[in-house]
């Protein structure tokens, strides 16, 4: 099989969106977003050995390749349009192309997003995918909008994939797209969680120049999760975002529309400075030691 046979073969597939002007085929895709939105970029790579185990399930990666993407554009508030693929494989192996496409076509079908082109080589099994979206200029959900008495909230449960990384299985994240792009008139600030809720936390308080009292006997653990890995564990890729009090019916209901569990487990303080909390409102000395490649 040449390069080109496998790519339409497995890759070739026909634009779903208004959007995509043009798909795979040319040098490069074209992409129109709607009148008054910006176009939203983000890339992320899994990378055998440190972001899965060899052998994965092909179907698996693909979906959490494109997943860690989606979580990306999610985390600010943007509706997907279209990704690039940059698949390096040791080998044209069918069987593992044929599961690997499927996972990414049932994954792109789910989120309603196109894949518009991207490029093949080969080499050790690295998968890079490039993702675009579009959101309202002035209502992108950015890092650095977190105010003072802000209530902190996280989606899902958390150590999720601390858990299944001890088990030595690959965790296959929800990307909260939908439930996102509802959040652009109610929350100030959001991040996805990468790097574990600590780091990820933190990263938002600094841009945003405020600190945080996080109530740790609240934060919701994932079955066997324990507080650290809850904490830092990473890879759960859940949203962590703020709002101002006022807003906190409507975000219960939003959740309940999505059937989302979100968790209130915090506030926004002016003291610029993370600070954990026990069960009896006492500071904790906790480590923060998130995801960290290098
Ligand atoms: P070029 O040499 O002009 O960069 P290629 O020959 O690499 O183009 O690719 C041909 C077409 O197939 C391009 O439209 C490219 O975007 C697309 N393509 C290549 N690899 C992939 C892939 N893994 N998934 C999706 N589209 C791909
Ligand atoms: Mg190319």
């Amino acid at each position: 099989m040449t390069e080109f046979e496998l790519i339409k073969k497995f890759f070739n597939q026909t634009p779903r969106l208004n959007s995509t002007c043009l798909g795979i085929g040319d040098d490069c895709a074209l992409l129109k977003p709607s009148g008054n939105q910006v176009l939203a970029f983000s890339t992320d790579t899994l990378v055998e050995n440190i972001h899965f185990f060899k052998g994965a399930d092909p179907e698996a990666l693909a979906h959490k390749a494109l997943a860690v993407n989606l979580s990306d554009l999610a985390a600010m508030g943007a509706k997907p349009l279209a990704f690039l693929l940059a698949l390096t494989l040791p080998a044209a192996d069918e069987a593992w192309l044929k599961k690997f496409s499927q996972g990414l076509q049932d994954a792109a079908r789910e989120f309603n997003v196109d894949l518009i082109g991207g490029n093949t080589t080969r080499g050790p099994l690295n998968i890079n995918i490039t993702i675009m979206g579009e959101v309202d200029e002035n209502k992108a959900l950015r890092r650095d909008q977190a105010k003072t008495n802000d209530d902190i909230y996280v989606t899902g449960a958390l150590g999720a994939a601390a858990v299944a990384l001890q088990a030595k299985h690959l965790h296959v994240p929800t990307p909260r797209v939908a439930f996102a792009q509802d959040l652009l008139t109610i929350a100030h600030a959001a991040i996805d969680i990468s790097d574990g809720l600590a780091q990820d936390l933190q990263h938002l308080l600094q841009a945003s120049g405020v600190g945080a009292d996080l109530w740790t006997d609240e934060l919701p653990l994932f079955k066997s999760a324990t507080l650290d890995q809850a904490l830092n564990g990473g890879e759960d890729y859940e949203l962590c975002f703020t709002a101002p009090v006022n807003m906190r019916n409507q975000l219960l209901k939003l959740a309940e529309q999505h059937s989302l569990k979100l968790t209130r487990i915090g506030v926004i303080t002016d003291r610029k400075k993370l600070v954990f909390l026990d069960a009896n409102h006492q500071p904790m000395p906790l480590a923060v030691h998130g995801y960290q490649h290098f």
